[in-house]
């Protein structure tokens, strides 16, 4: 039996991985993958923890299937040809980000062409997403609108009314449920109402909702217990208001304007709950914040379908 010298890495840190050697690189992200068995690896087709390993390859025989595989066969990052250093790396250089990292900044760091870092990019970002998070308790719920500018026309037009050259089409609605120094879930629909299914679908039965004036949110009166608060008249009425859900629409205008600059309405949820996943666990060490993105990567299966096919 082959004995793989793979000690958990306690600190992962920017710095941290840079000093690493390639062979390090390699046995941390082991000892993330194959966590229960001390980074010993198991076949991820029979599950037979007897392997041999092929030193040119850089990959393992199972003794048991005789299967080829490597560490991140059946993983999200499964046939890429990123090395396991760049990939630690990556996931650093991801996480560091407050408000993410675009791809261009990611390809800059990486010195990888634009695409190749957006496809890693968002394999990281689908290891953030949280299919199913569930919020309980008082929830907030509001909606803001992103994207779908319009470019007037350069003259004014017939009748002395300025029309618009062009119109783009993906203008979303993101609508965020969160709790008050909890969790936060974000829906993307065109409009503020094709995310109430989903919404809820997300809060247990009890829930306390605060909400805006919007005539959306009327029918989860019928779930649920609804406070309101008109903002033509106040921010805050008998307690309730949504504060926690405009801070959230702040930090999202700011990483669209900031970090990526244009978002894909296609991409957009997966974006919106990136920040989400930011925001809920800012508190977090870093080295942890980083081991648990890498170990959500290094799940044997994908954790939606979704996003990548
Ligand atoms: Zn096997």
């Amino acid at each position: 039996m082959v004995d793989f010298d793979c000690s958990a890495s306690a600190d992962l840190s920017l710095v941290s991985v840079a000093r690493m050697s390639d062979e390090d690189a390699r046995n941390a992200l082991m000892a993330l993958r194959w966590a229960s068995s001390n980074g010993r690896p198991i076949c991820p087709r029979c599950g037979h923890d007897e392997v041999y390993f092929r030193k040119s390859r850089r990959t393992f025989l199972c003794k048991r299937c005789v299967k080829d595989f490597s560490i991140v066969s059946g993983t999200i990052f499964a046939f890429s040809k990123v090395s396991a250093k760049d990939l630690l790396l990556a996931a650093c250089l991801f996480v560091g980000g407050a408000k993410g990292v675009s791809g261009l900044q990611l390809s800059r760091y990486m010195g990888r062409q634009y695409k190749s870092s957006f496809v890693l990019a968002h394999k990281m970002r689908e290891a953030m997403q949280r299919p199913d998070l569930g919020l309980r308790g008082v929830v907030q719920v509001d909606g803001c609108t992103i994207g779908g500018y319009r470019l007037a026309a350069n003259a004014v037009g017939e009748f002395g009314k300025r029309y618009y050259q062009k119109k783009f089409g993906n203008r979303r609605v993101v609508v965020v449920a969160r709790e008050p120094f909890g969790n936060t879930k974000a829906f993307v629909g065109k409009k503020e109402s094709d995310s109430l299914v989903a919404v809820s679908e997300t809060l247990a039965a009890d829930t306390i909702i605060q909400a805006d004036g919007s005539r959306a949110w009327n029918s989860l009166a019928r779930q649920f217990d609804l406070m309101r608060v008109e903002h033509d008249k106040a921010y805050s009425e008998n307690g309730a208001h949504t504060n926690w859900a405009e801070s959230y629409f702040a930090l999202l205008r700011k990483m669209q304007y900031g970090i990526h600059h244009q978002i894909g309405a296609q991409h957009l949820e997966a974006y919106a709950n990136e920040l989400a996943w930011r925001q809920d666990n800012r508190e977090m060490k870093e080295s942890e914040k980083i081991t648990f993105l890498l170990t959500r990567c290094l799940r044997v299966r994908p954790i939606t379908s979704r996003l990548i096919t």
